[in-house]
């Protein structure tokens, strides 16, 4: 599989810069641990991930990732090919209260750019790092909304490399949940803000860093959210009361400052796991799934991942922790 797409990247004349082999994902990830991608691909433009796409053997894997702030990548690594989509997909658009972004721009440039026109609305994806493609596959929120409250429609490429366009409705979205088709790449999004005091809209950007600072380990290798917030329903079948969040969950079995290997919930907020520095992704995903059986064992409660987890495992060996 490896050598038929050296081919196809030999025949496409692939520079090293978007074609990659043994790509170090992991140590790119926000908690900086984990394996390699067999193969990087990062186009040059949407003509040219159209292309490749139609030119890679369906049977290939395929695994779009933005900026792996909500990933773990396992240490043994991702089989087939990653795409990125980087720079060339990271233009903004602004046309009145419009704002049409690549899905390879940074959220927090997005909110800024909305903040110097004028628009309000979107000041809550300056609190999320990553990517619009990802926030769009995450129905990224924070402090109260979320990517659908401001989305119009997605863009983007099916496995085949056909063009698709997906109305806010048809991605059918929940928290943190897009419905929009798995094999789906997305390259672009189309917002609607409203228009506001750019002072105004600025403070607000103020206000959620300054939040964010105090509230989350931000200067930490970290994903966010380790966990998703139960459902109501999930909290009602298990007798606990309505709006109880994942950190007190948590927190509840123990959870603040738990370590495996290198690996410990966040004291500051226990529902960020963090790399203290030694973790290797095991270490993250084992004590993810502690937390998770103490959890179901002792409240009933089954948390569900937030982070993804993505790639092959590896059985860690901790003798020498
Ligand atoms: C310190 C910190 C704080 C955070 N706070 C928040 C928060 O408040 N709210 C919140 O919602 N999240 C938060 N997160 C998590 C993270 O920022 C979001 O989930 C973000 O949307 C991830 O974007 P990404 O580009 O890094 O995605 P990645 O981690 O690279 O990928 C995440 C998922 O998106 C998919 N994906 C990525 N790009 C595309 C694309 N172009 N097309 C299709 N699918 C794609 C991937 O396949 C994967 O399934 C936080 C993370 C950190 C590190």
């Amino acid at each position: 599989m490896l050598s038929k797409l050296v081919k196809i990247a030999d025949r496409m004349k692939m520079s090293e810069q978007r074609f990659t082999q043994n790509a170090p994902l992991g140590a790119e990830s926000w908690f900086g641990c984990g394996g390699t991608a067999d193969i990087l691909f990062q186009p040059a433009d949407i003509d040219d991930l159209s292309l490749f796409l139609k030119d890679t053997p369906p049977e290939l894997p395929v695994t779009i990732l933005g900026g792996l702030a909500n990933t773990i990548v396992r240490d043994g690594g991702i089989r087939g090919c990653v795409i990125r989509l980087g720079k060339p997909f990271a233009e903004i658009e602004i046309r009145g209260t419009r704002i049409v972004a690549g899905a390879g721009a940074l959220n927090g440039t997005v909110a800024a750019a909305a903040a110097k026109a004028g628009i309000g609305g979107l000041e809550f994806l300056s609190g999320i790092p990553g990517t619009v493609g990802g926030a769009l596959r995450m129905n990224a929120g924070a402090y109260g909304r979320e990517v659908k409250d401001a989305l119009v429609a997605a863009f983007g490429l099916d496995r085949t490399g056909r063009s698709e366009a997906l109305m806010l409705d048809e991605m059918h979205m929940s928290y943190r949940h897009c419905g929009a088709p798995e094999g789906m790449i997305f390259t672009a999004a189309a917002f609607e803000g409203q228009r506001e005091d750019k002072d105004i809209v600025r403070a607000r950007l103020k206000e959620i860093k300054e939040r964010r600072r105090d509230t989350q380990p931000i200067a930490e290798k970290t994903g966010g959210s380790t966990f998703a917030n139960p459902t109501a329903e999930e909290l009602a079948a298990a007798g606990l009361p309505e709006g109880t969040r994942a950190w007190q969950l948590v927190e509840r079995v123990g959870g603040r400052g738990l370590k495996i290997g290198g690996a410990m919930m966040s004291e500051k907020h226990c529902n960020f796991m963090i790399n203290t520095g030694t973790a290797t992704a095991a270490d993250l995903e084992d004590l993810g799934d502690e937390i998770i059986s103490r959890v179901k064992n002792l409240l009933g409660v089954t948390l569900h991942w937030e982070i993804r987890r993505i790639g092959e495992r590896q059985t860690p060996d901790r003798t020498q922790t």
